[in-house]
């Protein structure tokens, strides 16, 4: 089946807001077997509208869209579909029954502007909405589907997993596809395709690479009938990937960098403490992110100058003899947190915090140490001189270095 997505609404061609539904929908989609080949935004004008829905009922056999469901003149999608079928939309008096019972419940009468909602084509059938007073469309003409969901996030996600995704997976039982994404870091966008080469360029499974701030990632895609069918084909790549970059692997899917030291502190019943300098707190932010941080996590120092590296126990006059940005000042910050804060590890990093120089050394240097008293880990990192790259990236390698700890001592 092949799909689009059209994102809806003026404001998001205006730059005012961005499409982040298409990009969650279009991340759906693969595990159901739709194949996503457009995605387009079109704004709140019923002829551009209408274009744009006669254009996808040619092309695809699927159309997706959230916006422009709203009870406000400017909403659009519901006559724009009613005009490219040429369908003549009727008031559903038991939609007006719910939508006015739907108001009394919140103490209020409904406005007149509402009624709108409660419009229906022939060839269309309504889909709840839980949270708010826009319902979905499911429209079916001349073998195509058209769905239309709510523009908040919150609306059309509900509606997507309780009602949409459950309709389309029965009606798709042809094809499935599972993707796996593997998380490296420590070696280049470069090093890791050649390591890798032979699996580029084959259509499925297909294998993507991509460049993030927490790393490299391979992403490897697999169609095929059934889900163990599927997984047997992703299982040779996944294999020649541990085989060549095993060292270099620190997660999977989803996980964040956080959540994978999160989970390595848990299992071994580790706990961990943190010195950030240049960071802005960023380290710390990362790490408490995770729910149950409470119980591995003991807290830390952010600085931001040395004067507060020496107040809490980093010594005076070894950052006047090896620079507060060096690798020295590093390990001596991770140890000391350690022990002040009675935990099993310690993390710190240290950099130029900005704008310039510091020390006669560039923006964009920094060290990592990870410590648990007895093994270190050290890293100099020489990054672009931007402070928001500083602050995405550091966190981030200081966690899989870490986790490189965690994983190599226990
Ligand atoms: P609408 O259904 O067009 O009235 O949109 C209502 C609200 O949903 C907007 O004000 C946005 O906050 C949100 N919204 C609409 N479209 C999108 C989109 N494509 N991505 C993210 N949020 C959206
Ligand atoms: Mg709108």
């Amino acid at each position: 089946m092949k799909a689009e997505i059209m994102g809806i609404g003026t404001e998001l061609l205006m730059g005012e807001l961005t499409d982040t539904n298409s990009s969650w929908i279009a991340s759906r989609l693969p595990a159901l077997g739709i194949e996503l080949q457009w995605v387009s935004i079109t704004g709140d004008d019923l002829p551009k509208l209408t274009e744009a829905f006669k254009r996808g009922m040619e092309r695809s056999d699927i159309i997706f869209t959230t916006g422009g469901l709203g009870p406000t003149q400017d909403d659009l999608t519901r006559e724009a579909i009613a005009s490219a079928l040429e369908e003549t939309p009727v008031i559903q008096q038991e939609v007006v029954d719910d939508l006015e019972r739907y108001f009394a419940a919140r103490g209020t009468s409904m406005p007149q502007h509402n009624i709108k909602q409660a419009n229906l084509i022939p060839s269309a059938k309504w889909i709840i909405n839980k949270n708010g007073t826009a319902p979905g469309w499911w429209t079916e003409r001349d073998g195509k589907i058209i769905i239309c969901m709510p523009g908040p996030p919150g609306e059309n996600r509900a509606m997507w997993e309780e009602q949409v995704e459950p309709e389309l997976a029965n009606l798709i039982e042809d094809e499935v596809t599972i993707t796996r994404n593997i998380k490296t870091m420590g070696m280049s966008e470069g090093a890791v395709d050649e390591v890798i080469s032979e699996f580029f360029g084959i259509e499925n499974p297909y294998l993507g690479i991509y460049s993030k701030a927490d790393g490299i990632h391979l992403r490897v895609i697999a169609r095929a009938k059934d889900g163990v069918s599927a997984l047997a084909m992703i299982q040779p790549v996944e294999r020649a990937i541990h085989e060549r970059l095993g060292p270099y692997i620190w997660g999977y899917d989803d996980e964040t960098p956080e959540q994978s030291v999160g989970k390595s502190l848990t299992e071994r019943g580790l706990t961990l403490a943190v010195m950030e300098m240049c960071t802005g707190g960023a380290l710390t932010n990362a790490i408490t992110n995770v729910p149950n941080s409470i119980s591995y996590f003991k807290g830390g120092i952010i600085a931001h100058e040395d004067t507060t590296l020496s107040a809490t126990g980093v010594p005076k006059a070894e950052m006047e003899r090896y620079g507060v940005v060096s690798q020295h000042t590093a390990n001596t910050m991770a140890d000391t947190v350690r022990r002040n804060l009675n935990a099993d590890l310690g993390v710190a990093v240290t950099g130029v915090p900005g704008p310039g120089e510091f020390e006669g050394k560039p923006l964009g240097l920094a060290y990592i140490s990870v410590t648990n008293g007895h093994q270190t880990r050290e890293l100099e990192m020489r990054l672009p001189p931007r402070q928001v790259t500083i602050k995405r990236r550091v966190p981030n390698q200081a966690l899989i270095e870490l986790r490189r700890l965690i994983e190599e001592t226990s």
